[in-house]
Parts: C-alpha cells; sequence; structure tokens
C-alpha cells in the first residue's frame, strides 16, 4: 500500500480497533483514538479480584471465514474451545437452552407440553398472525411484523410467554408487541419449534448460530483480541491513544476534514468512527431539524453488571443463566469458573456476573453502587444457587448505551440519518453503537475489516450499512481446536 493518506479511527472496541489493526498492516498511516483508558471497548476483560473477567458473557462465533481468519491470525493459537452450556430460569426450573425437546417436555409437563404444542400447530394455520407459518424462511423482518408476532408465528403463544417475552421485555423495556421483527430476524433467524424438533431428531444438516454448542474462547479472556490488536497496530507503525476521547468529527460542505479532540483539530483525510452515532450526530455541523428528529428518536438500553465473588468453587455447571423468572429483575447471570481455568488464577472463589438492563432516565441506573449490590445479593439468593453466607464481596460496572433498540418504526429514523451521513466523502461509520445495529463482536470486527478494505482499496466497495447480524457470506467456516476448517453446505 503506497497511499499516504492520513487515517482516524474512533474507538477500540472490536469495530475500531479491527479497523486500525488492517490499516496499520496494510501500511497506512493509522491512529486509533480511545476515550477510556482501554482497548476492547464493551468486549474488555478486566481483572478483579486476582482473575479474569468479561463484561457479561462474551461467546465469539462467526461462520464467516474473513472474520474466522482474522481472529485466529490474532490469537495465534492461545485459545481453547469451550463446551456451551446454558439453561433458562424460569418458576425455579431450569430449562436448556437451546431448548431441548425432552428437556422442555420433563419440565413442563406433559399436560402443558400439549398445550405448547397445539398452540404452535394452531398458530401455523394459514393466515394466522399475519405470518402462517414458515418453519425456517429467512429473517428479513419487514412488513410491520413484531417481535412478538414472529416469535408466536414460529413456537406459537404459549412457548413465546414461557420462553421469550418476559427476558425480552427486561432487555429492552419495551413491550415486545412494540418491538421491531429485526431483533428476532438477527438472532434467531431461521430457527422455529419445528427446526428445534428436526434438530432433536437429527433431520437438520445445518447447525443454527443459536444452536452452537462449542465455541473459541482466548485464554485471558474475549478481551485479549483486541489487546493484542493493539500491540500489533503499534509494531505495525500505527499509533494507538487511550484516553483521548474525540469529541467531534470536523467537516467542509460534504468533506470530512479530520477530527476534534478536547483542545485541538487534527487533519486526516478518512475518518472511520465507532463512536455513539447519537454522538457523532449532535456534534456535527449543518444537521436539518428532521434528521436531528430521527437522531433524537434512537434509544439505547444501559447494562448494569454486578459482580459477586462468591466462596465455592462449584456454583453451577452454565456459562450463563438466562433469568425468565419475572419476580427477578436481573436478566442474566454468568459464571466465569466455566469458561476456562486460565480465567481463575487458581483461585477457589466463583466470581458471577448479573445483569441489569435500563435506560438512563430510569432510577435504577442512578442508584448508588451500595443499593445495586444489595439488589443483587438479594437475587442470587432467591434463585437459591448461592447462599447470603457465601458472597463475600461485590462491585458494579455500567455499561451506557449497549443495546441500540430496535423499536417499531425506528428503521425509517435510521434510514435518515444514514443517508444524511452517505453524504460525506471521507467518513465511515461502524460498530454497535457506532452504526445503531445490534452487533455481536464478529459483526463488529468484519464492519472494521470492510472499513479498511475500503480506504486501502478504493471507496464503496464494501456497502457497511448492509451488514447486520443476518448477514450471511457466500462461504462458510468453522473455528476448531486446530484452527480454520471451510465448510460446504
Ligand atoms: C453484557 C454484554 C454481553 C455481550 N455478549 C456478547 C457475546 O456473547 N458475544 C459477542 O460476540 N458479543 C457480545 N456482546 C457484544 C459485544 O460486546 C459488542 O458487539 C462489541 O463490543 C461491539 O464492538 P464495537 O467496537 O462496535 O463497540 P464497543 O465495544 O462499544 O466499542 C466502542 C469503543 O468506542 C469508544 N468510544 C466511544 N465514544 C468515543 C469517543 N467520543 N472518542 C473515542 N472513543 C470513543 C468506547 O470507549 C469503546 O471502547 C455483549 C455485549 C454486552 C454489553
Amino acid at each position: 500500500m503506497s497511499d499516504t493518506k492520513k487515517v482516524a479511527v474512533i474507538g477500540a472496541g472490536p469495530a475500531g480497533a479491527t479497523a486500525a489493526y488492517v490499516l496499520a498492516k496494510n501500511g497506512v498511516d493509522v491512529d486509533l483514538y480511545e476515550a477510556s483508558a482501554h482497548m476492547g471497548g464493551m468486549a474488555r476483560s478486566i481483572e478483579l479480584w486476582g482473575q479474569v473477567v468479561d463484561i457479561g458473557p462474551h461467546r465469539f462465533f462467526s461462520t464467516d471465514p474473513r472474520v474466522n481468519a482474522l481472529w485466529l491470525e490474532v490469537v495465534d493459537g492461545d485459545y481453547v474451545m469451550v463446551d456451551r452450556l446454558t439453561r433458562i430460569l424460569f418458576r425455579n426450573k431450569f430449562f436448556r437452552y437451546p431448548i431441548k425437546a425432552d428437556d422442555a417436555l420433563r419440565n413442563l409437563g406433559v399436560t402443558e407440553g400439549a398445550l405448547c404444542l397445539g398452540s404452535y400447530l394452531w398458530h401455523r394455520l394459514p393466515g394466522r398472525d399475519g405470518d402462517g407459518g414458515g418453519g425456517g424462511g429467512g429473517g428479513g423482518g419487514g412488513g410491520g411484523e413484531t417481535f412478538e408476532s414472529w416469535v408466536i408465528s414460529r413456537f406459537g403463544r404459549r412457548l413465546y410467554r414461557h420462553f421469550f417475552k418476559t427476558y425480552t421485555e427486561k432487555l429492552w423495556g419495551i413491550a415486545a408487541a412494540d418491538l421491531d421483527s429485526e431483533f428476532a430476524a438477527q438472532r434467531i433467524r431461521g430457527l422455529s419449534l419445528w427446526e428445534v424438533a428436526k434438530g432433536a431428531l437429527g433431520g437438520s444438516r445445518r447447525q443454527h448460530r443459536t444452536l452452537v454448542d462449542q465455541f473459541a474462547y482466548p485464554n485471558e479472556g474475549t478481551g485479549q483480541v483486541y489487546r493484542l490488536m493493539r500491540s500489533r497496530i503499534e509494531a505495525e507503525g500505527g499509533r494507538v491513544h487511550l484516553n483521548s476521547p474525540v469529541h467531534s468529527v470536523t467537516v467542509s460542505g460534504d468533506v470530512v476534514t479530520g477530527l476534534r479532540l478536547a483542545e485541538r483539530d487534527l487533519a486526516y483525510d478518512h475518518v472511520v468512527t465507532s463512536m455513539p452515532i447519537t454522538t457523532l450526530m449532535n456534534r456535527l455541523s449543518g444537521v436539518p431539524e428532521d434528521v436531528a428528529a430521527a437522531v433524537r428518536s434512537l434509544r439505547f438500553r444501559n447494562t448494569v453488571i454486578v459482580y459477586l465473588l462468591v466462596n465455592a468453587d462449584d456454583v453451577f455447571p452454565d456459562n450463563w443463566i438466562y433469568v425468565h423468572s419475572d419476580e427477578l429483575r436481573m436478566g442474566r447471570v454468568t459464571n466465569f469458573r466455566n469458561w476456562t481455568p486460565t480465567l481463575t488464577r487458581g483461585r477457589k472463589e466463583t466470581i458471577l456476573a448479573l445483569e441489569y438492563w435500563c435506560f438512563d432516565d430510569d432510577d435504577f441506573w442512578n442508584w448508588e453502587e451500595a443499593a445495586q449490590t444489595e439488589l443483587a445479593r438479594k437475587e442470587i439468593v432467591m434463585t437459591g444457587l448461592v447462599g447470603p453466607e457465601q458472597i463475600v464481596d461485590a462491585k458494579v460496572v455500567r455499561i451506557p448505551k449497549c443495546y441500540p433498540v430496535y423499536r417499531r418504526g425506528y428503521r425509517e429514523d435510521l434510514q435518515k440519518v444514514v443517508e444524511f451521513l452517505c453524504r460525506y466523502s471521507g467518513l465511515q461509520v461502524i460498530g454497535r453503537y457506532g452504526a445503531f445495529k445490534y452487533n455481536n463482536q464478529d459483526h463488529s470486527i468484519l464492519m472494521g475489516l470492510l472499513a479498511a478494505e475500503n480506504i486501502i482499496e478504493g471507496f464503496d466497495k464494501n456497502d457497511l450499512w448492509s451488514i447486520n447480524s443476518d448477514y450471511e457470506y457466500q462461504e462458510s467456516s468453522l473455528i476448531t481446536e486446530t484452527g480454520l476448517v471451510l465448510k460446504s453446505d
């Protein structure tokens, strides 16, 4: 790459770190600006009580050979394959998730199981709930369909109530009937009761994303990937500036000219940004009122994670448990002891992470740490998993803006923002809150990779806005113990 152009990347989460990594590797002059003191964004790992933990559970999974090859290149063999065990806590019972027919039947009982099946068959009748079936059709989520109608048409109303409604409403803070079906289409795409049953009977050749039962995990936590990227960026001559929040992107007419830090303006030919799209837009000059109104309608949900140090080494066997029970406010509890032994650094205690979701203006977001901790202690004891005397310490981590809310109608508002941003040459918008996309690490990595390619090979090659969590690449692959395996379907 002989281009002498200067590039700035904003944010060192998976999206921004990947963009800077690929640019530096290809000889591009790149600066990576990160507001916080660490690499990895929401996918960072932290040291706590002498052990390593992630910001909630962070399972990396992709079928895209480009993403998997890059991840393997960075991790350089320092990973293990982790067997996934996850369950749902509902009505004081633990249900296997992904749902297993025999386990669900045992827990629900034969009568309730029959009612669930009846409800599913009823909703599969042509003309029911706007969908009429489709056990495995593509995603999309268009046509005004809601999360609720999408799931009911594939699982029936009873199973929807048992396994989807409470958790979804805790997570998003709005009624499932007001949530765009895109969330379901992205995260449980192509899955239905029929697919689950086929899987259980061995009739499905393709493994669904949601059903993956093994995943690759770095020995030093998920954030190891992004720490390693930093060393490689710097080794290739790129510069990583931590504790450097970018105030805004600067423009002249329809051309990006660089960015503004707290006290100075810096000139760049290209800016790749993964800072929250709302912050980016609020600080851009010349945004028309209808676009500004669309920006105001985009909302994020926050997470409060309460880590508990538990004086026991065998609390429960799962990587994480989804908490559907509506008497409990927490939504999920992760047990880091069950990921890889290197995380515990030989310590005997267990670290649990309890997740609570809220909006900026919910009281809970501003509760004192002591009150949040108290609630977490009380709730984990209520699950029966831990006794009160076993909890020896607690710590709260707050993660703002981590879930872009796919409220019904949000797509029209986002589209206005996208159209406005597309007029700027030299600007690329990537990442989870950066592009208002409910990305997992793999999708953010892919956006970073393609943004870098656009700069290296010339703009317009890759349309980043078209990358959703449900995209499919022409080739498929899997990370195994020994590296990458290409698959032909
Ligand atoms: C509780 C939880 C569980 C999750 N579980 C999984 C999982 O199991 N598997 C999975 O793959 N993914 C999971 N994710 C999602 C994953 O963390 C994200 O997909 C990923 O981190 C998104 O990367 P990103 O780079 O787009 O954004 P981020 O990780 O949010 O990174 C953005 C970065 O930009 C920085 N920044 C913001 N504003 C500025 C500014 N003005 N100037 C400079 N820097 C700025 C931030 O500090 C941050 O470091 C989970 C997320 C959460 C919160």
